[in-house]
């Protein structure tokens, strides 16, 4: 899904990101952890090539397409994000379309703008958003505009439109953050059986490590944009990440 190698990211005199490399297959389910500013955000954003990372110093694949290289996103990006569902914490949704609209843009790419439009969509593509709907939870919700839908069922909004858009993988950034733990078990549930039923490739930033341990069978640990831990999460428990961040971090169990 994901190579990187030895990538920085300096932002003014910060390091951002400090020779960062990482190989995720395709089938992975991925927690990218670490305290506030330690560069989770910003290794996504050049992932999915939101933002470029430093001149000469490293590259990045995304399913074998070069998407940075020489301190530039490449015109491969627009492949690469095609077979990437992104969901961030918040704003995922046009909030004045409805749901099923926001959906179907999903689909989007793979039709002529007019249709989109006029919309005049394709039955297949209509009953793909109402199955995917379905299929996460919110299809009651369908017909409402997305700024009016909860939290936890505009993520789940977000990842129906991932579902559409026919990704390969999702990469997502703090999707639970600001719900409420129902909320976020739902959606991290969603992301585990999209991961183990349909083999999508799952990487996402999370704040809580027990989430991390719990949902991931891989977690990467950064701080001060260096990679402090890439393992399993089986061999991560609180006295392992109180070695790796010191004894403040027990807070963040
Ligand atoms: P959080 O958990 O708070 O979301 P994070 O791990 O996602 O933190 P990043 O957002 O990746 O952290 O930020 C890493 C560092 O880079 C921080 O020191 C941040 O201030 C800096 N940074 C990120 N984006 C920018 C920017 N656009 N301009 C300047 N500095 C930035
Ligand atoms: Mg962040």
């Amino acid at each position: 899904l994901v190579l990187a190698r030895d990538v920085s990211k300096t932002f003014g005199s910060r390091k951002a990101l400090d020779g960062v490399s990482i190989s995720v297959a395709s089938g992975e389910m991925v927690a990218l952890i670490g305290p506030s500013g330690s560069g989770k955000s910003t290794l996504l954003r050049s992932i999915t090539g939101l933002q470029s990372i430093d001149a000469g110093a490293g590259t990045i694949q995304v399913f074998g397409e070069t998407v940075q290289k020489d301190g530039r996103v490449t015109g491969s990006v627009r492949k690469a994000r095609g077979k990437l569902g992104m969901i961030f914490q918040q704003f995922n949704l046009v909030g004045r379309l409805s749901l099923f609209s926001n959906v179907m843009l999903g689909a989007l790419g793979r039709l002529p703008a007019w249709k989109g439009l006029l919309g005049a969509w394709p039955q297949a593509d209509k009953d793909k958003a109402m199955a995917a709907l379905h299929r996460v939870g919110v299809s009651d919700y369908a017909a409402q505009r997305a700024n009016t839908l909860s939290g936890g069922q505009q993520q789940r909004g977000a990842i129906a439109r991932a579902i559409v858009q026919g990704a390969k993988a999702i990469l997502a950034d703090e999707p639970v953050a600001s719900l409420d733990p129902v909320s976020a078990r739902k959606v991290m549930e969603l992301l585990v059986e999209l991961n183990r039923r349909d083999g999508m490739g799952v990487i996402v930033t999370l704040h809580q490590v027990d989430y991390a341990i719990r949902y991931c069978d891989r977690v990467i640990a950064l701080q001060g944009g260096k990679i402090v831990y890439d393992g399993p999460s089986t061999a991560l428990d609180q006295q392992r990440l109180i070695e790796i961040y010191g004894p403040e971090f027990e807070d963040a169990f």
